[in-house]
């Protein structure tokens, strides 16, 4: 028996987690590529862009002419560097404690008109270093704990303009999802030694099936406890914590992998592909955490064509995660597509 043509549990190693994988329902014909919608045209300059460069912002600041990166504190951070100490605990029932951070925005080209597929290379260095910079900056802060970079593209997740940019949240705590990642981590590395995921790259190295892009320094892979569909990781090849480590070489691979992954996404359904990512890297607490290994996630919510999309609901809100594609179908038809923008 195939454990994989039928319903089956999937453990997600990093979060210790499950999820419920249905392949069976995945026979339908696949409807990717459909309906092939002419692509959205943008100016260069958008008067009315609160990121472009020279525009007015909400907040009633203004953008310098910039030409390369623009990085600017959020005019309505949902952190704030200045917030008082506080804390209630009743009886371990009701919890809370003031939380201090800061939150900014990283524009990534003068361009309104770009994505990261049609950026050029040396572009989308750029803003790998800007990254690398701002993580060491922002880290060196006294009470910044951790560092959040991540990018909502697309208004469908929420993003509130088109102009190519992302965010750095950083703030006292680790959150949630990378502690999860990093107590996994730090809990394989004492049963084994090693490290959870550079032991879980090279699994995956040998056995292919679930890789979709490779350079010399990056691995873009469907994580084999995938939910989202076609969600994918992106692993440093050596064992670093964060993007301030990585070399001159090493930030040319990340704007490859990053070009060629957003354009293999941008040809699925022939349509700007919607999507949230974002970097989890060693905590900036002063510990060393060599548990920590670079690596960034991808999570796309189109399902089989532009229109429809994926909603945790129902037995995913109640029970776990659960998908139909695999993770190996998924690599599968992304491997399909060509590197060359459709557009
Ligand atoms: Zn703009
Ligand atoms: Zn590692
Ligand atoms: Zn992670």
């Amino acid at each position: 028996m195939n454990l994989f043509s039928h319903p089956h549990r999937r453990y997600n190693p990093l979060t210790s987690e499950w999820i419920l994988v249905s392949p069976h329902r995945a026979d339908r014909p696949w409807q990717g590529q459909v309906e092939k919608r002419p692509p959205e045209s943008r100016p260069p300059y958008d008067p009315g862009c609160y990121l472009c460069p020279g525009n007015e912002r909400a907040g009633g600041n203004r953008n310098p002419p910039y030409e390369s990166t623009f990085v600017f504190q959020n005019d309505f951070g949902a952190m704030l560097p200045d917030t008082p100490p506080s804390e209630l605990d009743r009886h371990d029932l009701l919890r809370a404690a003031s939380e201090r951070g800061l939150c900014r925005v990283i524009c990534f080209s003068p361009r309104h008109d770009w994505t990261l597929p049609v950026m050029p290379l040396s572009d989308i260095r750029r803003v790998v270093d800007v990254w690398a910079r701002q993580t060491v900056e922002l880290g060196a802060l006294d009470y910044i704990h951790h560092v959040q970079i991540f990018e909502n593209n697309g208004a469908m997740m929420g993003a509130s303009s088109p102009h190519p940019h992302c965010q750095v949240w950083v703030n006292e705590h680790v959150p949630t999802e990378p502690a999860k990642e990093l107590r996994s981590s730090s809990a394989y590395l004492d049963k084994y030694g090693t490290c959870l995921l550079c032991d879980y790259m090279a699994l995956e190295l040998a056995e292919g099936e679930r890789i979709v892009l490779l350079n010399e320094h990056f691995v873009a892979l469907v994580p084999f406890w995938a939910v989202w569909p076609f969600e994918m990781m992106v692993l440093a090849r050596r064992h670093i914590g964060s993007l301030p480590d990585l070399t001159g070489q090493e930030r040319d691979a990340l704007a490859d992998i990053m070009k060629r992954l957003t354009t293999c996404y941008d040809n699925l359904f022939a349509v700007s592909f919607p999507y949230s990512m974002g970097w989890h890297q060693s905590p900036t607490d002063g510990d060393s955490h060599i548990e920590a290994h670079l690596h960034a996630h991808y999570y796309p919510p189109l399902l089989r064509s532009s229109t429809v999309r994926k909603f945790m609901v129902g037995y995913e809100m109640l029970g776990n995660p659960q998908r139909d594609l695999t993770a190996e179908t998924a690599a599968e038809r992304l491997r399909q597509m060509s590197e060359v923008l459709y557009r």
